[in-house]
């Protein structure tokens, strides 16, 4: 069985990761969407939502599994038998961390290749920073993310004082 995996931390999933994984789901027999637990940056949902609020976006893709993990990602692709990670590239400046990232995990697994698929174009501004930051100052999230991930967003948003720094949509 071909199998892959696409990691990233999905806080929240949006439309441009869904599109990203829906299209690699197509290459392969399955696709493991892998929520990393504890990432390096601030996260605005635990690893228990985010990885509800995925598995919510692909219950009608039988091709698509979710899972958390908190190794190194080429140990959990062997872990589960994926010989591909993949992950999606916007703009040019992703490019240098996905290559520098690629290398590194080259070194850790020979045996594992990293496939970066094009954003489409309509998700190429898309981020999960600039979705929180949107919800934050009570944008339409339409366009951006599923249904129930726009709901979390704005339940979190009453729940909490919501910190998202707000950095460019202000004004
Ligand atoms: P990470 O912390 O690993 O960057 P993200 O959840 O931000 O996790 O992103 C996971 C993957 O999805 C990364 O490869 C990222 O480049 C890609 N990605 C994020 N947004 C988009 C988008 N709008 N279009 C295509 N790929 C995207």
């Amino acid at each position: 069985m071909n199998i892959a995996v696409y990691p990233g931390t999905f806080d929240p999933i949006h439309n441009g990761h869904i599109d990203i994984a829906t299209r690699a789901a197509k290459l392969f027999d399955k696709l493991i969407v892998a929520v990393y637990e504890r990432p390096g940056k601030n996260v605005l949902f635990s690893v228990e939502e985010r990885v509800e609020m995925a598995r919510k976006a692909f219950e009608n893709n039988p091709k698509i599994n979710v899972e958390s993990y908190n190794t190194l990602t080429v140990e959990f692709a062997r872990s589960k038998g994926a010989k591909v990670i993949i992950r999606g590239l916007r703009v040019i400046s992703d490019f240098e961390l996905e290559f520098q990232m690629a290398l590194i995990n080259k070194k850790l697994a020979p045996e594992i290749e990293f496939l970066c698929l094009m954003t489409s174009q309509e998700y190429a501004f898309l981020s999960s920073s600039i979705v929180k930051e949107i919800a934050a100052l009570g944008g339409c999230l339409d366009s951006m993310v599923p249904a129930h991930v726009k709901e979390a967003l704005f339940r979190k948003l009453k729940e909490t004082s919501f910190g998202v720094p707000v950095i460019s949509l202000r004004d």
